[in-house]
């Protein structure tokens, strides 16, 4: 491992102890290795003046929800050592405690909360302090000698102590083994947690980032010298997509909510997956406490073909293992693994969020690597189960969850959504990305993948008349996320208008083509994925035009009308799987890309009214907006439509020809 250390980079981030503190945080932070998604903690101690003037010392701590790769001065939390050092003298106190007094003891009460290591942080004799949960660390104390593992690797170099939960307990430990040990005097270069991580020391930012890279490469070097000829084990990929939508409903039903599902299907994770014993030491337990919290304690691990089997056992083991360590108060959580080993087809990551998802497919990562690696240096064996328990119910996090963010209502769920670069389309994929869905837009306009972008959505160029490319897209959706929820059949077009005796057969093809037979092609290949998906529901984009016909639009007319039709076909041919089919018909919507100010004028001249009167030429007199489109076909998508199947939903204002 290298140090990332650059003199001209450091001197940016100023010259100030604080500032070093950032930039130091970051070179930890930009190390997957070393630290990973708000693992790993670092500090410095300052003394710096009060409001009133007063001299203070203070920790400045990393402060919880903050990442070491990202972190900034803001992220740290200024808390007064006097109340840290006596907090570390008490005998006893609980975590929930230890939060609110570290609050209380901050300078700035707007800062983050303090690292619940701050205790340990402002005991160590060192203006500088640098924690991870570094891979190797991990690999190499992950042992039943793992003690003696650490003594002979680093001799003297460090102190180790005994795996303790991490908080007041981890912060106690530590305090009285510095009543024993003088750090400095001795020349010792770090502490060693078992099972836990690194903590490294100096007064100067360079000199304690680089004794922790030292030290971990030096445990790499021995890792590296005791597994011998270790390569990891590589292997194709052959994944079936349905299988894999089968494997995220599923693990969904587990969780009880939406997931998405991240697949790694690389050659190392495929090889790994296809290990024999993996099942075994595979699911054995977490790299550092730490990552419990995002991955539960083990993987799950599919047996055979057995998908929902496999799922519904890790449920059942789970339940049995909370049984087991429980005690009075605690609520049990969810039973659905956070990730799974699928031998042949590599690990499965699950989250609320694509966020969340590709958190845990990071660990997951980190995981079967060093996994993999540490088995083959010796026998793989992390925190009991009993540790990892008292992690994932501990008090802080159990308290995190009661507080947790409301979710949004199509969070977890994949939409794909036709015609979505303008108008009514995009508003549709709008409405759905800010309720949560990850949404993948089609359309034949090529900047489709800026402005998916733009909502935080993925938008792939296609030609839905076209058989393969959208195949690949349906392809490309349950690969990247796991499955397809909602599908919104919206892309059509609005041919020049014509009589019948003046119609071009070419006009009339299109319109057909696009408005109706795009439709039934999609239905035809996205149907099989829909089945397997969660709280599945299918909306067409109709129009008031089918129940209400105008001169000169026979085509769009009869191609709408045969789309309801369409739509209630496959309401009926669903409604077994529990599919909902729905189909919405707007009704003069002005603000897309199909009216441009000159056209709206002229309508509304040949009805002798105002732009403004043509506009809200309706029963209700509104104005129908393309977001309200959105909103409607979100809604028909949400759980309110849960038992409604072959609705056709007029959004019109009041039309006289249709009620
Ligand atoms: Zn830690």
């Amino acid at each position: 491992m290298k140090s990332l250390w650059n003199d001209t980079e450091a001197a940016t981030f100023g010259t100030d102890p604080l500032g070093q503190r950032v930039y130091t945080s970051r070179l930890l932070g930009r190390n997957p290795d070393l630290v990973l998604h708000g693992g790993g903690n670092t500090s410095v101690k300052v003394e710096e003046k009060d409001f009133f003037g007063e001299p203070v010392n203070l920790c400045y701590v990393k402060g919880s929800g903050w990442d070491l790769a990202t972190i900034e001065r803001a992220g740290f939390a200024p808390v007064r050592m006097s109340a840290l050092l006596k907090m570390a003298e008490l005998d006893s106190m609980t975590d929930s405690d230890m939060v609110l007094q570290q609050r209380v003891a901050m300078t700035n009460p707007n800062a983050p909360a303090a690292s619940i290591e701050a205790i340990l942080h402002a005991i160590l004799p060192f203006k500088f302090v640098d924690h991870s949960h570094a891979n190797a660390i991990s690999a190499l104390t992950c042992a039943k000698d793992g003690e003696a593992r650490v003594k002979e690797v680093f001799g003297k170099r460090v102190l180790v102590l005994p795996y303790v939960m991490p908080g007041f307990v981890l912060a106690k430990q530590v305090y009285e083994a510095m009543k024993k040990t003088d750090l400095r005097k001795e020349g010792i270069e770090g502490i060693v947690l078992l099972k836990h991580g690194l903590f490294t020391f100096a007064d100067d930012a360079k000199a304690s980032y680089e004794k922790h890279i030292e030290l971990v490469t030096v445990a790499e070097e021995w890792l590296a010298k005791k597994s011998g000829s270790y390569k990891p084990a590589t292997a194709e990929a052959n994944v079936d997509l349905k299988e894999l939508a089968a494997l995220r409903r599923a693990v969904s039903k587990a969780r009880g909510v939406p997931q998405i599902a991240k697949l790694n299907s690389t050659a190392e994770a495929v090889g790994y997956s296809n290990t024999s014993g993996v099942a075994d030491y595979g699911t054995r337990g977490p790299l550092t406490p730490d990552h419990s919290i995002r991955t539960k304690r083990a993987p799950g691990y599919i047996a055979g073909d057995d998908i929902d089997g496999s799922v519904a056992k890790f449920a059942d083991d789970y339940k049995a293992y909370f049984e087991r360590h429980k005690s009075e108060g605690h609520t049990m959580l969810d039973p659905a693994p956070r990730f799974v080993i699928w031998p042949g087809r590599g690990l499965v990551s699950f989250g609320d969020t694509l966020k969340d998802a590709k958190i845990v497919a990071d660990i997951s990562e980190a995981t079967h690597k060093t996994v993999a690696l540490a088995e083959a240096a010796g026998q793989w064996e992390p925190l009991s189960e009993k540790d990892i328990f008292e992690i994932e119910y501990w008090e802080l996090e159990q308290a995190k969850l009661r507080k947790g963010p409301a979710r949004k209502v199509h969070q977890g769920k994949v939409a794909l959504v036709t015609g979505c670069a303008a108008g009514i389309g995009f508003a549709i994929a709008e409405s759905l990305a800010e309720q949560g869905a990850q949404v993948v837009g089609l359309d034949i306009d090529k900047d489709i993948p800026q402005i998916m972008a733009k909502i935080g959505a993925v938008g792939i160029v296609v030609n839905l008349t076209e058989d393969q490319p959208v195949q690949d897209a349906i392809d490309f959706t349950v690969r990247e996320y796991g499955g397809i929820d909602i599908v919104v059949s919206n892309a059509g077009i609005f041919p020049k208008n014509d009589n019948l005796d003046a119609m071009a057969q070419s006009d009339w093809d299109r319109t057909i083509s696009i408005n109706l037979t795009s439709h039934q092609k999609l239905m035809n290949k996205v149907i099989p994925f829909v089945k397997l998906g969660i709280d599945a529901s299918i909306i067409f984009v109709g129009s008031r035009n089918f129940k209400a016909p105008g001169p000169g639009a026979s085509a769009y007319s009869c191609s709408k009308a045969a789309l309801t039709q369409l739509c209630r076909v496959a309401a009926l041919e669903l409604a077994p799987h529990k599919v909902r089919v729905n189909i919405v018909h707007p009704d003069a919507v002005f603000d897309t890309k199909l009216w441009t100010p000159e056209a709206l004028a002229k309508s509304a001249a040949r009805y002798n009214m105002t732009v403004e009167e043509y506009k809200t030429k309706n029963l209700m007199k509104v104005e129908i907006k393309s977001k309200d489109i959105g909103n409607m076909v979100a809604a028909m998508a949400s759980p309110l439509f849960a038992k409604v199947t072959g609705a056709q939903i007029p959004v019109d204002g009041g039309n006289d020809r249709v009620i």
